[in-house]
């Protein structure tokens, strides 16, 4: 019981599965480029995320880079997003040369505040970029609303969300496109990887093209790609994975409801709210520590740390005010997403994390 309690610890198929299921690329040589353990992963995971198209690549930050390239916006275009979420979601729009404009969150759940969209909006602005932040899901009818009145595009950085099903529909079934994180740190993982799920077909084609060159035939290339291709090994770990993703979902309930019935009433502690129509996929668990709590978020961070346990601030310092963005970009007042973004800590939870892990982390949070 004295070693040190990560944030999460990735899951893994039974080794000798995995041995198993890379045989076969000794045999056809056949390592990356679209080859038939990738062709496979992507039908996979269009049923089980119930999207109608998907393309996998090579990370979740390439996902949304490359989905983003897709709709060719004009440089220097404006596209609303939040700054309360992992740096990756800011660089994929600057570093496609448009401009972040930075709209609040909502104190209940940590998404992007849909009533302060539209005054952010002018004849610049192109896209919305939300995040499903902690697979809390944005509003989704209120943001459909939005962009078909302004004629955007919403591309959603539904990297927390894999498998989140919102009244049924697959949560990458909602906007232009969706991009989902196979990181190893993530619910779901390939080690890395991603994917990006859209619903008209012809970004299949179009997003198949850029994560590989641009290139379109042996002497033709159309556009200006990049290389965000997965390959075998990873499409064979994310077939493997796939198989126990429902025990590793079962198994993380267990240890997020025990949390959550231990640690509710505790008094300057909050749990985000979640939407009832939406299922939860328990990829995380985020606190929030409130002034009644009576120490900061800091102090609890630093006392849980002295006894061994790594909490993370999972989303703090905001993007926005990180060195490489801080006041280059326009925005709302960011109130809500300062006060969360200095309460929030994301406690250890992942599948074989013991319970007596758990009560131990329970009792340096309730001081007893
Ligand atoms: C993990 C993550 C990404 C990036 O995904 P990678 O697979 O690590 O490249 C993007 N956005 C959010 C919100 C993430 O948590």
């Amino acid at each position: 019981m004295n070693e040190n309690i990560y944030v999460t610890r990735s899951a893994l198929p039974p080794y000798e599965e995995f041995i198993e299921a890379v045989k076969p690329l000794w045999d056809s040589r056949w390592l990356t480029n679209m080859g038939r353990y990738h062709k496979e992963l992507e039908e996979q995971l269009r049923t089980y995320l119930k999207v109608p198209g998907l393309s996998l690549m090579v990370n979740g930050h390439m996902s949304l880079e490359m989905a983003i390239q897709s709709f060719h916006f004009p440089e220097g275009a404006e596209v609303i997003t939040t700054p309360f979420t992992f740096i990756s979601t800011t660089h994929a729009i600057v570093r496609n040369r448009l401009k972040p404009v930075f709209c609040d969150i909502k104190y209940s759940d940590g998404t992007i505040d849909e009533s302060q969209i539209e005054d952010l909006i002018t004849e610049r602005t192109v896209a919305v970029v939300p995040v499903h932040v902690y697979g809390n899901i944005c509003n989704v009818e209120a943001i459909a609303d939005i962009a078909y009145r302004y004629g955007l595009k919403v591309i959603y950085d539904a990297a927390h969300a894999f498998g989140v099903e919102y009244q049924g529909r697959g949560i990458g079934s909602f906007g232009d496109a969706s991009i989902f994180s196979f990181h190893a740190t993530k619910i779901y993982h390939t080690i890395e990887g991603g994917a990006v799920a859209f619903n008209d077909p012809s970004v299949y084609d179009r997003l198949y093209t850029l994560k590989n060159f641009g290139i379109q035939g042996e002497e033709l290339v159309t556009g200006v790609g990049a290389n965000a291709k997965m390959n075998e090994f990873q499409a064979i770990m994310g077939i493997c994975n796939l198989k126990y993703l429902p025990r590793t979902i079962s198994e993380r309930k267990v240890r997020y409801d025990f949390y959550k019935e231990y640690l509710g009433g505790t008094e300057g502690i909050r749990f985000f709210e979640r939407n009832e129509k939406a299922c939860n996929n328990y990829a995380y668990l985020p606190i929030l520590i409130e002034d009644a709590y009576g120490s900061s978020r800091d102090e609890l961070y630093l006392r849980l740390r002295e006894n061994g346990v790594y909490a993370r601030k999972y989303f703090y310092p905001l993007t926005s005010d990180q060195v490489c963005f801080k006041n280059k970009y326009r925005g709302a007042a960011l109130n809500q997403s300062r006060s969360i973004s200095r309460q929030v800590m994301v406690l250890p939870l992942y599948e074989d994390l013991e319970l007596e892990s758990i009560k131990k982390i329970i009792h340096i949070i309730k001081r007893k």
